[in-house]
C-alpha cells in the first residue's frame, strides 16, 4: 500500500489492466465510442459483430476504471423504491422498471454464457440486512408479488434465519434475492474486451476525447492524437466524465466508492461469517455492501467515500468490517482502492440522444448489470434493432450553474448519515 493508504484494486492481482489493440486513432469511423468500460465494451461487441466499423477510445487502459473496480455484485439496485416510482411515475412505468431490472439481470447472466466468459460468475444471492425490526407482513406480501411476477423466490429472512446466512448479530431481519450474483469485475471486463477485438473492433487506450462536434450528418471526435470522423458516436463514460464532454457532465453527479479487502483468512474462517457465501448489503441510505472474494477466503467490503484522506476512510470501512464482524479486529487489510460512480439528478440510468450523439450513463453504482444492458440498447438504435428502454424516456437534467463539481455533496452525505445513525438507534 501507498503511504497514502491506497493501492490496486485487489482484482488487479488477476485481472491487470492493459492496453488496447490499436495504437492510434483512424481518420474516419463508423461508430466511436467513448469509454472502454462495461457499457462501452457491451456496445462495441454487437456491433462489430455486424459488421460495423467500430473504434472505442479510452484515456486510461483497459480495465482502469470503474468496471474493474467495483466489488462485483451484480444487484442491478435502482435507487428509487417501488413506492417512490409508483408516485413519480404512475403504476405502470414502476413495473416497467421493475421488469426491465430482472431482463437486465439475466441479460448479464446470458452475456457471461453465451461469450463464454470466464469471470467467476456464481448464483451467490444477496441478502440486504435490516438493522431496524421490519413489517414482516408487508415484506412477505411484497416478496410474494415478485415471485409470482419473476419467479424469483425471494425470502423474508427473520433474525434466526438470518444466522444461516451470515455470523453478524448487527441485523433484526433480512431479505435474500437468489437471482442477484457475483463476478469478478476484472476477468468479466478484460474478457469482454477480447471478445471485441476478436469481433474486429479497435480498442485505443490512453487517449483522451477533448471534443465532440456536430458536422451535418457527421461527428468529428477530436483526441489527443488525432481526430476521427464518424457517422455515430455514443459516450459510455459515467463517473469518469471528464469536461471533453460537457453536456453530460453537468447532468451526472460523480460520488466515490471505496473498498477495502482482507488478508487471506482461510475458507473456513470466511465459511463461518458467511455461511453460504452470499453478497450483503445494508437497508441504510449509506449501508456497507460486502462479500467474500471469489475465491472464497478473503472478506471484500465497500461503502461511500467517509473522507478526503484515504487513511482516514480506510479506518471507517475497518470499523465498518469489524461493526459487522467484530471477530475480524485482529486482520490485516491488503487492499484499499476507490472509483466514482456516477448518479443522474432523477436517480435513474439513462439512454438519452442529445444533439445526435447517444449517451448511456448515470448507472447509480450497480453498473455490472445496468452497463451491458445499456450499452447494448445503445448498439441497437445504430442497428436499427429493439433499442426500447424505460430509461430513454425521463429526461436528463441539470441544474443551473452546475458544471460538473457536486459542491453540494459533502452536506448530502452529512445527512444521510446521520438519518443512518437515528435509524439505528431507533431499534
Ligand atoms: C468502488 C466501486 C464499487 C462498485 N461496486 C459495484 C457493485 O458491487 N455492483 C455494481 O453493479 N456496480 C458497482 N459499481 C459501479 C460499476 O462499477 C459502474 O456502474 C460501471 O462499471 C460503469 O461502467 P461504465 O462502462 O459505464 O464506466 P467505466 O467502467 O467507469 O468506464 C468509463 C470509461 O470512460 C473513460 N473516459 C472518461 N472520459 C473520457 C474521455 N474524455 N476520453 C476518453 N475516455 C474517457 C474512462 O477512462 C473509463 O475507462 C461500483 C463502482 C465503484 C467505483
Amino acid at each position: 500500500m501507498n503511504d497514502q493508504g491506497h493501492n490496486a484494486p485487489y482484482w488487479w492481482d488477476e485481472a491487470a489492466p492493459r492496453a488496447g489493440n490499436t495504437a492510434s486513432p483512424p481518420a474516419q469511423a463508423e461508430v466511436v465510442i467513448i469509454g472502454a468500460g462495461l457499457t462501452g465494451l457491451a456496445a462495441a461487441l454487437p456491433l462489430a459483430r455486424a459488421g460495423k466499423q467500430v473504434v472505442v477510445l479510452d484515456k486510461m487502459r483497459i480495465g482502469e476504471a470503474a468496471s474493474s473496480r467495483n466489488g462485483g455484485i451484480t444487484s442491478g439496485n435502482l435507487h428509487l423504491s417501488r413506492q417512490q416510482l409508483i408516485r413519480r411515475f404512475g403504476l405502470s412505468q414502476a413495473d416497467a422498471v421493475e421488469a426491465e431490472a430482472v431482463a437486465a439481470r439475466a441479460n448479464l447472466a446470458e452475456m457471461i454464457r453465451d461469450e463464454n466468459l470466464s469471470c467467476g460468475h456464481q448464483p451467490s444471492g444477496r441478502v440486504i440486512g435490516y438493522l431496524r425490526p421490519i413489517d414482516a407482513d408487508a415484506m412477505r406480501l411484497e416478496a410474494d408479488r415478485m415471485n409470482h411476477r419473476y419467479n424469483i423466490e425471494m425470502k423474508v429472512l427473520d433474525q434466526q434465519q438470518m444466522t444461516e446466512h451470515t455470523a453478524s448479530q448487527k441485523y433484526q431481519a433480512g431479505v435474500l434475492r437468489p437471482d442477484i450474483g457475483s463476478i469478478h469485475p476484472g476477468q468479466l471486463l478484460l474478457g469482454l474486451a477480447d471478445r471485441v477485438e476478436q469481433a474486429g473492433g479497435a480498442i485505443i487506450t490512453e487517449t483522451a476525447i477533448t471534443r465532440v462536434q456536430r458536422q451535418n450528418s457527421q461527428f468529428l471526435v477530436e483526441t489527443h492524437h488525432g481526430n476521427i470522423t464518424a457517422d455515430h458516436v455514443i459516450v459510455a463514460t459515467n463517473g469518469y466524465t471528464d469536461k471533453g464532454l460537457p453536456w453530460l457532465r453537468r447532468r451526472l453527479i460523480p460520488v466515490i466508492s471505496e473498498i477495502i479487502v482482507t488478508e487471506d483468512l482461510g475458507a473456513n474462517r470466511v465459511r463461518a461469517l458467511m455461511p453460504k457465501l452470499n453478497m450483503f448489503g445494508e437497508a441504510l441510505h449509506l449501508g456497507y455492501y460486502y462479500r467474500p472474494t471469489p475465491d472464497g477466503r478473503r472478506v471484500l467490503l465497500g461503502g461511500r467515500r467517509y473522507s478526503q484522506d484515504p487513511l482516514i476512510s480506510q479506518r471507517q470501512l475497518t470499523a465498518g468490517l469489524i461493526g459487522i464482524f467484530p471477530d475480524l479486529g485482529d486482520v490485516r487489510i491488503t487492499h484499499h482502492w476507490s472509483g466514482p460512480v456516477a448518479f443522474p439528478f432523477d436517480k435513474l440510468p439513462k439512454l438519452v440522444v442529445n444533439h445526435g450523439v447517444i449517451y448511456a450513463a448515470g448507472l447509480c453504482g450497480s453498473g455490472t448489470v445496468w452497463a451491458p444492458w445499456l450499452g447494448k440498447k445503445a448498439a441497437a438504435m445504430i442497428l436499427g434493432e429493439d433499442s426500447e428502454t424505460i430509461f430513454a424516456h425521463q429526461r436528463m437534467r441539470s441544474l443551473p450553474f452546475y458544471h460538473g463539481t457536486p459542491w453540494f455533496l459533502p452536506l448530502t452525505m452529512q445527512y444521510y448519515r446521520l438519518r443512518d445513525r437515528m435509524a439505528a438507534k431507533s431499534k
